[in-house]
């Protein structure tokens, strides 16, 4: 090797990939534990699934429906407490105003909340300086525009149907077609933009790219549907007044937490599906198999948000609705992870540099610069580029003096 023998760093054979890197818990190359065994069978492509560490947070089981660190994958641990404090303040903030009946506040929290700590996320992490701006831009105004003109485009059959008017729940109970048919509508167009944007070719295709895009547009989709829809009743008094509390905060609820989780979900996880590039110079990848499962993960998502809306047709009672609701938010957030685990663990990664040192966000170790943080597993890709390109710019420097 060309390094000096006392900047040497110590390697092992990974057990699941079989090449030598760099001691560690973690492979560098493929992410897999370093102690344990190849897997073998039917499955092998889902080797190192490794469901005890997600690829966007170290620590933290696949299958543990966090929120901040599936909605926010790019932001390392220490900065993810503002936004559960966010989450938290939306949460609160939709209850006050429920409470003391403020209609406008109430619309204004439950449509722009969400969107406005997904923008945050962006600027945090720094994503917004990984792409064009007007990718982004187009991005979030095709998705508002779509939405607004969604519910105006079938507000005549809204109209028709009284109270219950979620964001993507139609209360047209005599009416299960339009019913349907509305929200199924919905769905596609609030991908569309995503679509779009798929198509004018990004500049770069990695997978967490394709969340961002996909889940700004759903979210403002969602934003603008809530707008169009809630304003003009809230406004003519009727619907705050003529309503006990807990109906108008589960709708509340559902209007500003659950639904928009969820489309920004659906959204994300089509981006990705739709961004993921694997690894074609690898034998043992199947790049268009992993791609297959993540638009199956997809399209389960997107079913299970229109099926979600369709419950407010059933007229099911308040609570159970608010049941159904959550526990659907739970499930698709893991199947999110799936997702996001899915495509960091498959995708065509940065260039390795092994010898090169990097300081890794999210443990704070000097790890070499490989796909995977060997200390902690978190895939280097979790960070915007922007992050990654300033901690290249910037490289630690080794202390001779410092004891091994
Ligand atoms: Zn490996
Ligand atoms: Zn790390």
């Amino acid at each position: 090797m060309t390094a000096p023998d006392n900047d040497e760093v110590p390697t092992m054979e990974c057990g699941v990939c079989q090449i030598d890197v760099p001691a560690g818990a973690f492979c560098g190359y493929c992410g897999g534990h370093l102690a344990s065994e190849p897997k073998r069978g039917g499955l092998r492509w889902l080797r190192g699934l490794r469901g005890d560490t997600f690829g966007a947070s170290p620590g933290e089981s696949v299958l543990r429906p966090a929120i901040t660190s599936s909605l926010f994958p790019h932001l390392p641990q220490g900065s993810r407490t503002p936004f559960r404090v966010g989450i938290a303040l939306i949460l609160a903030g939709l209850v006050l105003f429920a409470v003391v009946k403020m209609p406008a506040a109430l619309i204004t929290v439950a449509a722009l909340g969400l969107p406005l700590l997904f923008v945050l996320y962006l600027t945090e992490s720094a994503v917004y300086r990984d792409m064009s701006a007007w990718m982004l831009v187009l991005a979030g105004t095709l998705g508002a525009a779509l939405g607004v003109g969604w519910v105006l485009l079938t507000g005549q059959m809204v109209a028709r149907a009284y109270g219950v008017p979620m964001a993507a729940g139609l209360a047209i109970h005599h009416l299960m077609r339009e019913g349907i048919m509305i929200p199924a509508g919905g769905m596609i167009l609030m991908l569309v933009p995503t679509v779009v944007v798929r198509v004018l070719r990004p500049k770069s295709r990695e997978s967490l790219d394709g969340f961002v895009i996909g889940a700004l547009a759903a979210l403002m989709f969602a934003a603008g549907a809530t707008l169009t829809r809630l304003a003009p009743q809230f406004a003519s008094g009727l619907l705050v007044h003529s309503r006990p509390f807990l109906s108008l905060l589960v709708e509340a609820i559902l209007c500003g937490v659950t639904i928009p989780m969820t489309a920004a979900v659906a959204g994300g996880m089509f981006g990705i599906a739709l961004w993921f590039k694997g690894q074609t110079s690898n034998p043992h990848e199947h790049p268009g198999r992993v791609r297959a499962w993540l638009l199956v993960l997809a399209i389960v998502v997107i079913v299970i948000h229109t099926g979600v809306a369709i419950t407010d047709i059933m007229g099911m009672a308040q609570l159970r609705m608010l049941t159904v609701h959550v526990v659907m938010t739970a499930v698709v957030l893991v199947l999110l992870r799936i997702g996001v685990q899915l495509a960091l663990m498959h995708e065509a990664p940065d260039p390795i540099e092994q010898h090169e040192p990097l300081l890794c966000i999210h443990c704070h170790h000097v790890v070499p610069d490989m796909a995977f943080c060997p200390a902690c597993g978190v895939a280097t890709r979790a960070s915007s580029r922007a992050s990654r390109n300033e901690r290249r710019d910037a490289r630690p420097v080794r202390v001779a003096a410092e004891g091994s």
